[in-house]
C-alpha cells in the first residue's frame, strides 16, 4: 500500500479522497490555488503545497507544479477526483515517467472512452448497445443525408471531440439537414479547434441511466447496480438516485451484466461510469467516464461499498475486494447538488458563508468542503455540497429528504436548496416519472 499521496483536486473531492486515504492510513498531501489557501482540504491534509495562481490552468491543471509536489513531498501516487486532469491520458502517462502511481485507469483506456467515434466502436465491439448512428465521422454532405434518412428524421449531429452537450444540433427533417452539420461542425470547430461530426438517431425524452463498474485490470470486473441521472439543466445533472424508478429486476440484471462482462474483457482498472439513454425499455450508449464520478455516493449508500478505499487498493495493485455475488442493493439513495446559485435564475453566488448547519441523524451524509466562515471563490464551479439520503424504500428517501432540507442552513450566499425543496414536493418527482428534459420545462414554467 502506498504510505503518501497527493489530491490533485479541491472542494469536496479533495476531502472524499482525503478522507479514504486518512482511513487506509496514508498520509495525504493537498494541493492548492491561492484562491484556495483556506480551504477545508488544505486544512485537513497533513502537508499542503500551493501550485500557483487561481486561474485552473496556472494551478489545478499545472502537470509540471503538480510533479514538483509530488517530488518536495515524496508522494507515490496522484488521486485526480473528477474535472481538472481526471481523464487526462498524457498526465498519468507523465506520472508513471516519473514513478508515481495514478489512481485511475490504464491511460490507452482513458484515450479510447475520451474520443467519442472511437469510444463508440470500442462499445460495439464489446457489446454495449448503442444508438443508432454513422460509423464515424461524416466525410460528404451526400453520404451524410444518405446515412440520415437511413437512420429515420430526428437525428442528432455531435461534434467529434464535443464535451459538456456542446456542438450538438438536431436536425428534424431532411431540409433542415444541411444547415444543422454546418453549424454543428462550425461551433465545433470553434470551441473544440476540431470541425469533425457524426450522426446519431435522436431520442425523444429519454432517461440518463448510468452503470457504476469496477475492475482490476485483469480481467476481473463488477458492476454495482445503476444511477438514474435524468433530472440535469443544460446537461448538468442536479438530482441522482438508485435504484432507478422506472427500471424492473429483469431490465437491471441484464444491462448491468453487459456492462460487467464488457469491463471483463477490456480488462478495465479502477471505477468508470457507462451511460445510456434510456427509452422505451431499451439501452442507448452515450459515453463511458473513466472516474469516479460526482454521484458516486449514491452507489455507495445502497451498496455500502467504499469506491473511493477501492479506487486507492486497486491503484497499489490489490486484487478487487468483493465478487458481484457480494454486491446487494438495499433500500433507495438519492442525492441533491448544493451549488452556490440562485435557486431560480441559477446565477453564481459565490462569497463568505456566514452562519452553517448541516442535517444530521439516521440515513443522511453531507460530502462538502463548505464551513461557517468559508468564503467560496469566484473562480471555480459553484458545487458547495452534496446531500444524500438512503432510505428502507423511495418513499421513506423522500420523506428523509425533506425534511433534510428543511434542516440545512447556509447563511450569507444563496444556494439551491428551495429548487430541491420545490422538487421534493412535486407529484412527477414523487411518481419517478420524469425524463432528461423534465426539469427544464418545469423551470421555464414557474419562470
Ligand atoms: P457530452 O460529452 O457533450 O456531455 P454526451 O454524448 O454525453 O455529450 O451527450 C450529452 C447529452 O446530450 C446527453 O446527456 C443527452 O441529454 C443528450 N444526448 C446525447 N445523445 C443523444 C441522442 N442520441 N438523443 C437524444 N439526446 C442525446
Amino acid at each position: 500500500m502506498f504510505s503518501k499521496i497527493l489530491i490533485a483536486n479541491r472542494g469536496e473531492i479533495a476531502l472524499r479522497v482525503l478522507r479514504a486515504a486518512q482511513e487506509l492510513g496514508i498520509s495525504t498531501v493537498a494541493v492548492h490555488s491561492t484562491a484556495d489557501a483556506e480551504a477545508m482540504h488544505v486544512k485537513l491534509a497533513h502537508e499542503s503545497v500551493c501550485l500557483g495562481p487561481p486561474p485552473a490552468r496556472e494551478s489545478y491543471l499545472n502537470i509540471p507544479a503538480i510533479i514538483a509536489a509530488c517530488q518536495i513531498t515524496g508522494a507515490e501516487a496522484v488521486h485526480p477526483g473528477y474535472g481538472f486532469l481526471s481523464e487526462n491520458a498524457h498526465f498519468a502517462e507523465i506520472l508513471a515517467a516519473h514513478n508515481i502511481a495514478f489512481i485511475g485507469p490504464k491511460p490507452e483506456h482513458i484515450r479510447i472512452m475520451g474520443d467519442k467515434i472511437e469510444a463508440k466502436r470500442t462499445a460495439i465491439s464489446l457489446g454495449i448497445p448503442c444508438v443508432p448512428g454513422s460509423s464515424g465521422a461524416l466525410n460528404h454532405a451526400e453520404e451524410a443525408l444518405d446515412i440520415a434518412e437511413g437512420i429515420g428524421f430526428p437525428v442528432l449531429i455531435k461534434a467529434a471531440s464535443g464535451g459538456g452537450g456542446r456542438g450538438m444540433k438536431v436536425a428534424h427533417s431532411r431540409d433542415e439537414f444541411a444547415s444543422a452539420v454546418a453549424t454543428a461542425s462550425s461551433e465545433a470547430k470553434a470551441a473544440f479547434g476540431d470541425g469533425s461530426v457524426y450522426l446519431e438517431k435522436y431520442l425523444e425524452n429519454p432517461r440518463h441511466i448510468e452503470i457504476q463498474v469496477l475492475g482490476d485490470g485483469r480481467g476481473n470486473a463488477v458492476h454495482l447496480g445503476e444511477r438514474d441521472c435524468s433530472l440535469q439543466r443544460r446537461h448538468q445533472k442536479v438530482w441522482e438516485e438508485s435504484p432507478s424508478p422506472v427500471l424492473d429486476e429483469t431490465q437491471r440484471e441484464e444491462i448491468c451484466e453487459i456492462c460487467a462482462v464488457a469491463m471483463r474483457k477490456l480488462g478495465y482498472l479502477g471505477v468508470g461510469t457507462i451511460e445510456f439513454l434510456y427509452k422505451d425499455g431499451k439501452f442507448y450508449f452515450i459515453e463511458m467516464n473513466t472516474r469516479i464520478q460526482v454521484e458516486h455516493p449514491v452507489t455507495e449508500m445502497i451498496t455500502g461499498f467504499d469506491l473511493v478505499n477501492e479506487q486507492i487498493k486497486i491503484a497499489a495493485g490489490q486484487p478487487l475486494s468483493i465478487i458481484q455475488d457480494q454486491v446487494v442493493v438495499r433500500g433507495h439513495a438519492i442525492e441533491c447538488r448544493i451549488n452556490a446559485e440562485d435557486p431560480t435564475t441559477f446565477t453564481p453566488s459565490p462569497g463568505r458563508i456566514g452562519q452553517y448547519h448541516t442535517p444530521g441523524g439516521i440515513g443522511i451524509r453531507i460530502d462538502s468542503a463548505a464551513y461557517a466562515g468559508y468564503k467560496i471563490p469566484p473562480t471555480y464551479d459553484s458545487l458547495i455540497g452534496k446531500l444524500i439520503v438512503h432510505g428502507p424504500n423511495r418513499k421513506e428517501a423522500l420523506m428523509r429528504l425533506r425534511r433534510a432540507l428543511d434542516e440545512f442552513i447556509v447563511d450569507g450566499i444563496k444556494t439551491t436548496i428551495p429548487l430541491f425543496q420545490r422538487l421534493v414536493n412535486n407529484a412527477d418527482i414523487q411518481n419517478g416519472q420524469y425524463s432528461i428534459h423534465w426539469l427544464e420545462a418545469f423551470l421555464a414554467a414557474v419562470a
